[in-house]
């Protein structure tokens, strides 16, 4: 498989915000996100067998909790799937964040998904795969990247037709960060004002988890491999 980065952090999303984690980062993506973050894995990576990369993950010991993300990580489903597999079977709490686009069936049930549903302001909207609901499960997330009110309508419109808040473990709505971050760690990055989107979350009484993706809160925004 083709691999960006592996490292270990704190964990920035989701649910698991805070906790100290692995990320495995994989090489590839399908999607053009206008306010992706992420485009230096759009191409290259190393190639690594499944041996080379459980060795590189239980080197960054004791932690646990490890995310598999990219690019697109289901773009190389035939090699993550066993890795995936190989990890849970090791004992690793394991995390896949992936757009929705590809089929995510063949996900292992124990690992949680990270669904990372585009709204149309990404210029990805329509990106995610329907028949993916059916894969989903109370073990599974559901992220919204919102940029602006359009954005919120769509999720929360999205949200309230699919029964997420009782469906999955977690819904996110997470500010977008703009492309052009300055070194500044603070809301004045995100092309949201996140107080606006709790306004609105709250004005329309929606059960849902604030993200902040706060590794971009820690480290200065641009920064990779944090
Ligand atoms: S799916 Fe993720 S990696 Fe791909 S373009 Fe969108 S934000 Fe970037």
């Amino acid at each position: 498989m083709y691999i960006v980065e592996i490292y270990k952090s704190v964990q920035g999303e989701s649910s698991f915000a805070g906790l100290p984690c692995i990320f495995v980062r994989l090489a590839g993506c399908n999607l053009r996100c206008s306010w992706c973050d992420s485009e230096y894995t759009f191409t290259g990576g190393r190639k690594m067998s499944l041996e080379e990369v459980m060795a590189e993950v239980k080197r960054l010991a004791p932690v646990k909790l490890l995310e598999i993300t990219g690019g697109e990580p289901m773009l190389q489903e035939r090699e993550v799937v066993p890795l995936m597999e190989s990890l849970l079977a090791y004992g690793y709490e394991v995390l896949i964040e992936t757009s929705g686009e590809r089929p995510l069936a063949n996900v292992p049930k124990s690992v949680h998904k990270i669904v990372d549903v585009k709204c149309p302001a990404s210029g990805e909207g329509g990106s995610f795969r329907m028949e993916n609901l059916d894969a989903l499960t109370k073990n599974d997330e559901v992220k919204f990247v919102i940029a602006d009110r359009g954005d919120y309508e769509f999720a929360r419109d999205f949200v309230r037709e699919h029964g997420f808040e009782s469906r999955v473990r977690d819904v996110l709505f997470s500010p977008a960060f703009r492309k052009d971050a300055g070194p500044e760690r603070d809301a004045r990055n995100c092309l949201l004002d996140p107080r606006e989107l709790v306004e609105w979350i709250l004005a329309d009484g929606l059960n849902v988890r604030l993200g902040l993706q706060i590794h971009k809160f820690i480290w200065e925004p641009m920064l990779k491999g944090v």
